[in-house]
């Protein structure tokens, strides 16, 4: 199914869950029990909504600002000849993030693989000494590659962490991903902020009044 049709098809379920009584008024029978509406069911769709979103634009938001704030991108393979010990790895990457990005401006992305899943997104405005200092770190273990961009500036670093973020998911950025905050400037947290204010203002659920028992005749 396409983006736009789960997306829809989430929008119609829950006007479909909410209209459940209106519906039944003049449909000649019985209105019986209604399903349950309530705050928790408006905030599993806007998390879906969200997240097909986030499946629908991540990629393309992505290369679009890559494009245009990358300067150079280059990989680190971890496990070719680099040694087993914390201490070889790391002076082995030193070496080598030194003599590519010597004298480059100093903001870059990086991300770490295993293999064609994404373990950690990460950015830094100082030197390769912060991307090292994970490789002690017990999810560094079966890291295979190390994607670094060097940006054309540090303006951009936060907006294109979380474009990254939501684009490769990574495993180890959880904790960010779930605590709903927002990231100023990135173009996808922007469009899940309309979503949310506007499936909750539609959806916008007050302490409800009993209604009306109705008078049988
Ligand atoms: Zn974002």
């Amino acid at each position: 199914m396409s983006f736009a049709a789960q997306f829809r098809r989430e929008l119609d379920r829950l006007f479909e869950r909410r209209t459940h009584w209106l519906r039944s008024v003049v449909a000649g029978r019985s209105p019986g029990k209604p399903p349950a509406f309530s705050r928790k069911d408006v905030r599993r769709a806007i998390d879906k909504l969200q997240s097909v979103a986030s499946d629908a634009l991540a990629r393309d938001l992505a290369r679009d600002e890559f494009e245009e704030g990358v300067a150079e991108k280059r990989s680190w393979h971890a496990k070719r000849g680099k040694g087993f010990l914390f201490d070889d790895r790391k002076w082995a990457f030193l070496d080598w993030f030194d003599e590519r990005f010597r004298g480059r401006k100093r903001a870059f992305i990086y991300v770490f693989w295993n293999r064609r899943r994404c373990v950690y997104v990460g950015k830094t405005a100082r030197s390769g000494r912060r991307i090292a200092s994970h490789f002690d770190k017990r999810w560094f273990g079966p890291v295979t590659r190390l994607d670094v961009y060097a940006m054309r500036g540090r303006r951009v670093l936060p907006a294109l962490e979380c474009l990254s973020i939501h684009r490769f998911q990574p495993t180890r950025n959880k904790v960010k991903a779930e605590s709903r905050k927002w990231t100023r400037k990135c173009e996808l947290c922007s469009i899940h902020r309309e979503i949310e204010e506007e499936v909750s203002s539609i959806f916008r659920l007050q302490t409800p009044r009993p209604r009306r028992k109705r008078r049988r005749r």
